[in-house]
């Protein structure tokens, strides 16, 4: 027979809880939404919910393994529905009470890192792994335990419901024993109260649900960076048990049993517990950074949005050099000009003007027009500047005047002479 009870708080910093558990007579469970406004609470909630269900239906180790699998289906599918849901994501711990080759045991769940402790015989033990990225590198051997704690990356989850169709679901099995209590708890209890304060507690304060309102206190005076949330568990009678063997603790795959199907009664998180105005955070509890507000992401989500960002914009910038590189004499409005792009544009990348000559297309030999009106591509101001003195300059006529006595000749300027750039400051050309 199990006795239990749960407290909750939305802490200090966050302005939402987005936190739930579930406690009834046979199962337990603690979820830690994440996502952004109120995704987060959408997906612990529907975590929660869809495990109660599925569970009722059948209550063997492998009826919770699977009630967490229909869980992620449930927050997944969710968040494909609802446009502002997508991305979410929760945590989710459980403890049940199944029957296993007709012998009572407790069967623990978990996906993400909230966890599951155990209290036997004074001892305080983690029962689950969490999936996050320095958890992850701890156990590679790569951090030691203290860096893992303190790590920037505590909050990025390598595991949890509602972010992939399918999950992996770690499960373990627990013989239970008059005495024994577990304790599920989201991170906002174990980011600010340490394991020993917590062992202290589970020692010594006999209700369940007392010691639990008595965690959440504690994480709220070590900083309530996050929402906190406690589940406490008894194993409040065992049959007789205890008499027959000495302390277990086995961590084994869920076998398959069949189970009478015991009553499940669904009870939401009630609203946080009145408590006292925070106090400074206590000198005893050694007390972590402050943690990210924002929504947790998964690292691979990180890496490829990065990814993504660069190649976007190298794509971006090369685009734009090569569009503004070259320079091209063209016409605009009948007079020749000297524009600086590509003839035709790029993409948005329209071509600008760089220098007027003053010559007008209609001025310009017509051999040399169809060049113009096509965009005679310079690989620089000078040069297209060249190619505008060199080829667009004045043509001259030389017609014989006759007079009484004597020929002159008289120079008819017939095409402008070519202006000079403006920047350049040399003389305009004349005629002889
Ligand atoms: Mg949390």
């Amino acid at each position: 027979m199990l006795r239990s009870g749960g407290a909750t708080d939305v802490g200090l910093v966050r302005s939402n809880n987005q936190d739930q558990f579930l406690v009834t007579d046979v199962l337990c469970s603690v979820a830690d939404g994440m996502g952004g406004h109120a995704a987060g609470e959408v997906a612990s909630l529907t975590a929660i919910e869809a495990l109660r269900v599925a569970f009722e239906a059948d209550v063997t180790a492998d009826g919770l393994a699977q009630a967490v699998r229909n869980a992620n289906r449930a927050v997944w599918d969710r968040a494909q529905e609802q446009r502002d849901l997508r991305g979410m994501g929760t945590t989710i711990t459980a403890v049940a009470l199944v029957t296993e080759n007709d012998d009572d045991v407790l069967a623990v769940v978990n996906v993400g890192d909230s966890r599951a402790y155990l209290l036997r015989d004074g001892n305080l033990d983690q029962l689950t792994e969490d999936h996050s990225v320095p958890e992850e590198l701890r156990r590679a051997g790569r951090l030691s335990p203290s860096e893992a704690a303190t790590h920037p990356q505590r909050n990025v989850l390598t595991r949890a419901l509602g972010v992939d169709p399918e999950v992996e679901v770690d499960c373990f099995m627990v013989t239970p024993y008059q005495g024994d209590r577990l304790a599920l708890a989201s991170d906002g209890l174990f980011n600010e109260v340490d394991h020993t304060e917590i062992a202290r507690v589970l020692r010594t304060e006999p209700d369940p649900v007392k010691a639990a309102q008595e965690l959440v206190r504690l994480a709220r005076e070590g900083g309530g960076n996050d929402n906190i949330t406690v589940v406490v568990v008894d194993v409040a009678d065992d049959d007789g048990r205890s008499h027959r063997a000495s302390s277990t603790l086995t961590a084994t795959p869920a076998a398959p049993a069949d189970a009478a199907t015991p009553p499940a009664r669904f009870r939401p998180a009630p609203p946080p517990p009145a408590t006292s105005p925070p106090s400074p955070a206590r000198k005893a509890t050694p007390q972590n950074p402050p943690r990210r507000s924002g929504p947790r992401v998964t690292l691979r989500a990180v890496f490829f949005l990065f990814a993504l960002l660069a190649v976007l914009g190298g794509a971006l910038g090369a685009i734009g050099w090569f569009a503004r590189a070259g320079y091209f004499v063209g016409e605009e409005d009948g007079e020749v000009v000297i524009f600086k792009g590509r003839p035709d544009g790029l993409l948005w990348f329209e071509p600008t003007v760089a220098d007027r000559t003053g010559v007008l297309l209609d001025e310009v030999r017509a051999s040399r027009r169809p060049d113009i009106e096509s965009g005679r591509e310079a690989s620089s101001l000078a040069d297209a500047r060249r190619f505008v003195d060199n080829n667009l300059a004045p043509t001259t006529t030389t017609i014989p005047v006759t007079t009484d006595s004597t020929v002159t000749t008289v120079t008819t300027v017939t095409a402008p002479a070519v202006a000079p750039p403006v920047s350049s400051g040399q003389p305009t050309a004349a005629a002889p």
